[in-house]
């Protein structure tokens, strides 16, 4: 099995972009100043990445590579270079500005203009520098998602390389559209799943058209109670939680389940989920299983510091889900849990997400800690179900889903690492130093392409506005 894991991607890397058969890929050097290596937190001086078609060939010191006489040369030796960023958690069918129309938006726009809308958010991130993101799941747009994909992956458009979640699903009466009259049959932002058959039915339904992993929502609607506590409504059972993490496990999909607190955060810990969302209110049981069982993290912090406001209103005063959230996110940080960088960006503007950064800080992350989070970690969160990838039994199931051996992605990106994609980006200064850096990206390469290079004069910038 594993060498077919290697033939196939052998294939994969045959097919891609500039490294057609009988023709040389592109060479690029790019002059690096600085180069951060997210591994160490180590800067390095004076570096050159070559890049051959979509790749990374070599990274060595200045003087150890010759350029060849009209090479193609990127001049990024006054910035500070990393690798593309990964946002784990955000939702390109929704658009911030937009936010608040959400029922509007289910129920007067088509698939095909959430589409278009969702491309340009795409672009929007893409040029923030993220060249990579997990998309958790279509509010109502189905598997749009999936055409998005395969449109930036088949070159036809830009946008971050995507993996992506279809559809999500929650129980009867937990999720939007809700409030119509028993008359009238509304959309739903969610597959409505109810009992352990239909969860693994829905697992395989959205298996069928492209998901590349299952998004659950673990707590439906929330309240403050008068004593500054926040109580969140369980939407599954914990039996229907095991139908549905064990039929995502057995095709290889991971299961990532939204939850504010007990006890449906509970459920979907013990159900053996492999990331909690957001995680708000996370109790000691929590925390200790999420270690126990090796669960991911992925916060979401800066989303919840932009309704603070509202909360505080909604609860005279006691309370927000940002302090809940700070709270637990300390305990969990300190008691060493898995953390990836996610944003949640689509109820707030696409290409913003950055600011994320800094509530990572504010909460005791260490610059490396949060630019690993959004390296390195989230290209882990990505990947497969690996249990299920050594296991071996189930070998035809392995490859059910086609554009597994395309996405290693632990293995593809997240790193300036030779063989990985040419996914890099640059910023001014220090991002160790200052994170805000990473708000202002000036340069944007994915899979050996420019798209955005402020260093360059005339600056270059090929994604619309
Ligand atoms: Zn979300």
């Amino acid at each position: 099995m594993r060498r077919m894991t290697a033939i196939l991607t052998l294939l994969v890397f045959a097919v891609l972009p500039g490294a057609t058969p009988g023709q040389q890929p592109k060479e690029e050097f790019i002059l690096a100043g600085k180069l951060l290596d997210v591994h160490s937190g180590r800067i390095f001086d004076n570096m050159i990445i070559l890049i051959q078609g979509d790749h990374i060939d070599r990274v060595a010191k200045a003087d150890e590579i010759t350029i060849p006489q009209g090479a193609a040369v990127i001049d990024l030796s006054h910035a500070y270079v990393l690798p593309g960023l990964i946002d784990a958690h955000e939702h390109i069918f929704l658009t911030g500005e937009d936010n608040g129309r959400y029922d509007e938006q289910l129920l007067k726009e088509s698939y095909q203009y959430r589409t278009i809308e969702a491309i340009k958010n795409a672009w929007r991130d893409l040029g923030a520098g993220f060249t990579s993101m997990r998309d958790c799941e279509t509010e109502g747009a189905m598997f749009s998602d999936v055409d998005v994909q395969t449109a930036i992956s088949r070159g036809l458009i830009p946008g971050p390389r995507l993996w992506v979640a279809t559809r999500a699903m929650s129980v009867t009466g937990s999720y939007a559209l809700l409030g119509y009259s028993p008359e009238v049959t509304v959309p739903s932002g969610v597959q409505i799943v109810d009992g352990p058959d239909e969860g693994r039915k829905a697992v395989r339904e959205q298996i069928k058209y492209g998901a590349d992993f299952i998004k659950v929502y673990g707590t439906g609607g929330y309240r403050f109670t008068g004593e500054g506590k926040m109580v969140s409504t369980p939407t599954f059972t914990l039996d229907e939680l095991r139908a549905i993490v064990d039929e995502a496990h057995r095709w290889g999909l991971k299961v990532a389940c939204h939850a504010y607190g007990d006890p449906g955060l509970r459920n979907c810990v013990d159900a053996g989920v492999d990331s909690i969302e957001h995680g708000l209110d996370l109790s000691d049981y929590d925390i200790q299983q999420m270690k126990a069982k090796d669960i991911w993290l992925v916060p979401t912090l800066y989303v919840y510091e932009l309704v603070a406001q509202d909360d505080l209103e909604s609860s005279d005063g006691a309370v927000s889900r940002a302090s809940i959230h700070e709270a637990s996110f300390k305990k969990a940080l300190a008691a060493g849990i898995k953390i990836a960088f996610g944003t949640d960006a689509g109820p707030f503007p696409h290409g913003t997400q950055a600011k994320e950064f800094e509530y990572m800080l504010k909460y005791g992350m260490t610059p490396l800690q949060a630019i690993q989070a959004a390296t390195i970690d989230a290209a882990e969160v990505m990947d497969p179900y690996e249990p299920h990838l050594s296991a071996s039994a189930n070998q035809e199931q392995e490859y059910s889903n086609p554009r597994f051996p395309t996405h290693p992605w632990s293995k593809s990106v997240g790193a300036t690492d030779p063989t990985k994609f040419a996914d890099i980006i640059a910023v001014d200064g220090n991002p160790l130093d200052d994170i805000t850096q990473l708000e202002h990206v000036k340069f944007v390469m994915k899979g050996g392409v420019v798209y955005k290079n402020e260093f360059a004069s005339p600056p270059v910038d090929k994604l619309p506005q």
